[in-house]
């Protein structure tokens, strides 16, 4: 018998793998097909997929990111506005913050302004050329090691970066110790039965459905205060209180996934018989660009300054047919 240590639950348990059952392709942030499948696993204690660590999935990760720039996540009304106003909505009293993997800084930039923001400190495991607040005068600190960190927070932003992080168990009992004792945590990350791409386009290390994270942070003392699903689209939005009481049960993630996947290829596969007009060009636009070349006739983008014809598939008889994808 093959037992591991898991990085979901940090026990000692079997190890069942997850496999993917689709003949679509992952996508980089260069927008170019990767032939490569990724390898997940199961923690039976928690109903999460996760990764693990290996040279495959370290390649597959560097191809994903060989080009990423935060241009090609552009959404408008942008979503880091939508998450501030709603910090000012429910936090009155003196903050001070800190944002796990901040990306270009955007969410750093609109706390700064708000009265009741003290300072704002941020972490990220590589100081990367997207992160420019040296202007931002309440911004003090970068660190690049969580377990350098000695100061308390009164919040803790986890703005999609719940699903990238790696020895989730360790790092969540790490980020519970940040917070101070009626601290907040407010976590932002992809709902994975709503925002069905994200396999193919991102480095999931780990996902599961909004029921199982919360009845998972519960045994870090972190209990929900808040279920914001109102926020954002495909999006879970949460906010958890330390030491607060509220216990959630969690349920089955598993089998409801899978099941989400196969009819999500199924979906998508339809699209070949059509012909195509692909109507917004981020990351679900470009993934099925990719896997469906032949059937796009026009791909457009108003935001991204994008409108390109493909002449040649243009004989196609069948109707022309627009494929929204904000
Ligand atoms: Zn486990």
């Amino acid at each position: 018998m093959n037992k591991n240590y898991c990085p979901i639950c940090g026990r000692q348990h079997k190890t069942k793998k997850f496999t993917f059952n689709s003949k679509l392709k992952l996508i980089s942030s260069n927008f170019k097909k990767i032939n490569n499948k990724k390898n997940y696993y199961v923690c039976k204690n928690f109903e999460f997929i996760y990764a693990k660590q290996t040279a495959k999935r370290r390649k597959i990760i560097n191809d994903i990111y060989k080009d990423f720039t935060f241009k090609n996540n552009l959404i408008k009304p942008s979503r880091e506005i939508i998450i501030a106003n709603e910090i000012k909505k429910k936090f009155r009293k003196n903050m001070s913050v800190l944002e796990i993997g901040p990306g270009n800084g955007e969410l750093i930039n609109c706390l700064s302004k708000f009265k009741n923001i003290i300072n704002i400190d941020a972490y990220d495991i590589n100081k990367n050329k997207f992160f420019n607040l040296n202007k931002v005068k309440k911004f003090k600190n970068l660190f690049i090691n969580l377990n350098k960190i000695y100061h308390k927070y009164d919040l803790v932003i986890m703005n999609q970066v719940f699903f990238h992080l790696d020895k989730l168990d360790k790092t969540m009992n790490k980020i519970s110790e940040l917070l101070d004792d009626n601290g907040h945590l407010f976590l932002i990350t992809p709902n994975p039965f709503k925002h069905k791409v994200i396999y193919y386009v991102y480095d999931i290390f780990s996902i599961s459905s909004k029921k199982n994270i919360i009845s998972y942070l519960n045994r870090y003392n972190l209990n929900l205060k808040n279920d914001l699903s109102y926020l954002l689209k495909n999006q879970i939005s949460l906010i958890f209180k330390k030491n607060f009481s509220n216990r959630v049960r969690g349920e089955k993630f598993i089998s409801k996934y899978k099941k989400t996947q196969i009819s999500f290829a199924s979906e998508i596969s339809k699209l070949k018989h059509k012909k195509i007009t692909i109507n917004g060009m981020g990351l679900k636009g470009n993934f099925i660009f990719n896997n469906y070349k032949k059937s796009v006739f026009q791909i457009k983008d108003e935001f991204r300054k994008i409108n390109k014809v493909f002449k040649k598939n243009f004989k196609k008889k069948s109707k022309l047919f627009e494929l929204k994808t904000y």
